[in-house]
């Protein structure tokens, strides 16, 4: 063999988390509690869970993973629940078991790119339902019954209604009730993804007329992961759940088993502060309402949505940009002086626009954010 440096593996280390404020909106959602992280010392082996496994990953009773899906369920005001390693292999199964080859996927033009890339894999097409363009990119779900019927008249054929409930990219809330209301009427399967809601903020599946809820573990479930959730209702069990010819315990759709140890662990034990904190909501969106008025006030606009109805915030910010031309560090001024400050996550060099998120911050961590930006671009015009 070839001789291999293994000095890189020693000492792995990472600060942000433990020495900084974090804003990184991705990163928000997945801190788990300390419950979580004593449990994942008990876990940390590989099949750790599978102490007490009879076949099926869903059925383990100890620890009560079987209780934890039905309790999942209630909690998302679905009928069936499974894990799966991410929001995107929620999607990908739905698509790859509901659609044959070559039929239309209807989303919304603020879609993830995770979801394109399912379709891919499952090879399928789409049609893009259009935003209202700058500046709030928002989605009218009356889009969604004129695309649905350009496609059905140029004789398309339409597997699976998606949305995203919030996208990434702007955190627009989008009416995932109406757009239900028109997938059902058309007799479309409706697959909603919540991979920036449930877990942040309350979500009743069948109230907003979806059949399938894909979530995200790590992303807004105080999760390590990597670990998804896939809720979906009785009428559709059957078909996503279908089990193998030559192994009848094992679900197809999930090759047996999906993501185990230490990510489920953690998703388990945080469960509890998680229905805890959707409680919340309000309080999370007086924050973030609070961060915009406050950053408008030095020249930042807010783009998407408003008033904000998710913790996600882009900004546009011209007077980062304007400073980043004077300053000799450029566009890396900003991270830099924040990092000073003990403040993390967002993007390095970037100046014409910021993705931010105070989700879960106290008060007192709200207003040491808002001061420090503002210090930072006070000091520097
Ligand atoms: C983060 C994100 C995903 C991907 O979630 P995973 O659980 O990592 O697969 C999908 N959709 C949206 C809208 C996201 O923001």
């Amino acid at each position: 063999m070839e001789k291999i440096n293994l000095d890189k593996y020693k000492n792995i280390k990472r600060r942000i988390e433990r020495e900084f404020i974090n804003l990184n909106p991705i990163q928000r959602g997945g801190v788990p509690p300390v419950e979580s992280k004593k449990a994942i010392y008990e876990y940390w082996d590989g099949y750790s869970v599978c102490d007490y496994c009879g076949g099926r990953l869903d059925q383990v009773k100890t620890p009560s993973i079987c209780e934890f899906l039905n309790d999942l369920s209630k909690f998302l005001d679905m009928d069936i629940s499974r894990t799966t390693h991410g929001a995107r292999e929620s999607k990908f199964i739905v698509m790859h078991s509901l659609c044959k080859e070559g039929d239309y996927v209807i989303l919304d033009e603020n879609a993830h790119y995770t979801s394109y890339v399912a379709i891919e894999r499952a090879k399928l097409n789409y049609a893009k339902v259009k935003n209202n363009g700058y500046s709030t990119y928002k989605i009218d779900p009356q889009n969604y019954k004129e695309t649905i019927e350009k496609i059905e008249d140029e004789g398309g054929n339409i597997g699976l209604i998606l949305l995203t409930h919030v996208d990434g990219n702007y955190g627009n809330l989008s009416d995932a009730e109406k757009v239900g209301k028109i997938a059902k009427k058309k007799g479309y399967p409706f697959l909603l993804n919540c991979a920036y809601t449930v877990g942040r903020m309350p979500v009743k599946g069948k109230k907003l007329k979806a059949d399938f809820l894909a979530c995200s573990g790590h992303k807004s479930m105080a999760s390590s992961g990597p670990i998804g959730v896939l809720s979906m209702r009785d009428e559709f069990a059957e078909e996503i759940l279908k089990t193998s010819k030559d192994y009848p315990v094992k679900e197809v759709e999930f090759l047996g088993c999906t993501s185990r140890g230490v990510p489920l662990i953690s998703l388990m034990v945080s469960f509890p502060y998680v229905l805890e904190r959707v409680k919340k909501w309000d309080e999370e969106l007086k924050k973030t309402r609070y961060v915009v008025e406050e950053l408008e006030k030095i020249g930042f606009k807010q783009i998407g949505i408003r008033p904000k109805e998710h913790d996600l915030i882009k900004f546009e910010t011209p007077i980062l940009d304007e400073i980043a031309q004077r300053d000799k560090r450029r566009g890396y001024f900003f991270y830099d002086e924040l990092k000073k400050k003990g403040i993390g996550g967002i993007t390095r060099g970037v100046t014409k626009e910021i993705k931010m998120s105070v989700y879960g911050l106290t008060w007192e961590q709200v207003n040491y954010v808002v001061d420090s930006i503002k210090d930072i671009v006070l000091n520097k015009i």
